[in-house]
């Protein structure tokens, strides 16, 4: 666990404080392999990213009525907006890109490294869309 001072830059379009948790205290974890994975998504698309959600100390994801299994508290989630694509392209660059846990919901996507699927499918990647109407 860290606690963040400065808003290091982690690559080249990316820095530490998009991915501090929101609860206030500065926390933040980041999973080995996460922003690589981001920035090579953020290259792909041509397009800024904005991450509504990194991580998440599991304080503050019981808080938000998260998933107690969230990857957000592993620091291997993010959930993203990338404004003029659609979330079917997002999803699909992010599956090619390496992403192992991909969820498209109304207003953002999630994205995640998990190191466990859970798709009995047999698929490398595990994908749900919770998009009402769908
Ligand atoms: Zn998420």
């Amino acid at each position: 666990m860290y606690k963040v001072l400065n808003n290091i830059k982690l690559s080249q379009n990316f820095h530490i404080k998009e991915f501090v948790c929101k609860e206030g205290k500065g926390e933040v974890l980041i999973a080995e392999g996460l922003i690589e994975k981001l920035q090579a998504l953020r290259n792909y698309l041509n397009r800024p990213i904005i991450i509504t959600s990194g991580y998440r100390s599991p304080a503050y994801n019981k808080k938000i009525k998260g998933s107690p299994k969230s990857q957000h508290i592993h620091g291997r989630a993010v959930d993203i907006k990338v404004p003029g694509v659609a979330a079917e392209d997002v999803g699909r660059a992010s599956i090619k890109l390496g992403f192992k846990g991909i969820g498209i919901y109304d207003t953002f996507t999630h994205l995640d490294i998990r190191e466990n699927l859970v798709n009995k499918v047999g698929r490398n990647y595990d994908y749900w869309d919770m998009r009402t109407g769908k």
